[in-house]
């Protein structure tokens, strides 16, 4: 028999036993449980912010998906530069490599604007960069992470993609709650749940410190990524395309510019 039929019967017979009450946490385990392969080919959606961590994060997945879409948030971001850098990463991604462009598919870009609504946050209106009353930098965008990965999965859901790969650091990052494993994973859950389909999150970053991240660059992409890294992509809370450094373009004293360039020099010292 044909499997994609063995799996729907299996499935169906399994929520049958299971019954309507259980029916959550029986797809779920169901799909946790990695017996659910939807298709011979593997896909991901890449979280692309046109930033250091999420182009490693692409690099990362063309290497081990069969094909990778990548898609961006328009929120009301204060500096274009780096949804800007966005198109300048990709078109050099193909040009330097050719076995990584024949994976690269569609790129989204997705419009968030109610983040810029809310507003209140350093990274979408006139507000010093600062420790907040709230304890946390005042870059925080409340709910960022959250929307973009729902964003995703339901993009990923249009896309008969399951499998999402995102920046998200604990190890060396601001401290934003949203950026934490168990943030990522209960929102993977309840995404999950919610769509009634896997939905699965590689955080490829969580537990490596920035100088690591360089160094996953290099591994994966030899010092042609590296360089690409430095001279396309943005980090900068500023935008700053204008200060050159050897880690790349940025003010060089926002929080982002420096947890970049002291990861590089650590990077360049081991
Ligand atoms: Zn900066």
């Amino acid at each position: 028999m044909n499997p994609s039929v063995v799996l729907v019967s299996k499935f169906a017979s399994r929520l049958i036993s299971g019954g309507f009450a259980n029916f959550e946490t029986t797809t779920l385990d169901f799909f946790c449980a990695g017996r659910y392969h939807p298709a011979m080919t593997t896909s991901a959606l890449v979280l692309f912010s046109g930033g250091q961590d999420s182009t490693v994060c692409l690099a990362w997945a063309l290497q081990r998906f069969d094909r990778v879409e990548t898609v961006g948030f328009s929120y009301g971001q204060r500096h274009a530069a780096e949804l800007a850098a966005r198109p300048l990463v990709l078109k050099k991604l193909r040009a330097s490599f050719p076995d990584w462009k024949q994976k690269l598919g569609e790129d989204h870009l997705l419009p968030l604007d109610v983040l810029k609504s809310i507003g209140g946050s350093a990274l979408t209106d006139d507000v010093a960069i600062e420790i907040g009353d709230s304890g946390l930098p005042t870059t925080f965008v409340p709910g960022r992470n959250l929307m973009f990965l729902t964003a995703a999965a339901a993009l990923g859901y249009r896309r008969g993609i399951s499998d999402l790969v995102g920046g998200m650091c604990e190890t060396d990052f601001s401290g934003y709650p949203d950026c934490r494993d168990e943030t990522v994973q209960a929102t993977a859950k309840a995404l999950s749940l919610g769509l009634a389909r896997p939905v699965r999150v590689h955080t490829p970053l969580m537990w490596i410190d920035k100088a690591a991240t360089w160094r996953m660059a290099a591994e994966l992409g030899g010092t042609g990524l590296v360089d690409l890294i430095v001279e396309e992509t943005v980090t900068c809370y500023e935008g700053d395309r204008t200060h050159r450094h050897a880690w790349g373009y940025g003010c060089g004293q926002c929080p982002a510019c420096t947890l970049r360039a002291a990861g590089h020099s650590r990077y360049l010292a081991a």
